[in-house]
């Protein structure tokens, strides 16, 4: 009986996530987003993390 109830629990939450995807696409969690990109330089596709400039003299832009 509990498992029962455990069970139409979770499939209510999916069920929930799955309209609300649907409606509101934009307010997905950014893990799950495709990702623009992280910065990298110009030059030589280093990851930029925290830092704007390269070693080797490229930006981001
Ligand atoms: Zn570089």
């Amino acid at each position: 009986m509990l498992v029962k109830i455990i069970f139409l629990f979770l499939l209510a939450m999916v069920l929930v996530a799955l309209i609300g995807r649907a409606f509101f696409p934009s307010s997905l969690p950014r893990v799950m987003r495709k990702r623009a990109g992280a910065p990298r330089c110009q030059k030589c596709g280093r990851y930029l993390i925290g830092t704007k400039t390269c070693d080797c003299g490229g930006g981001t832009k």
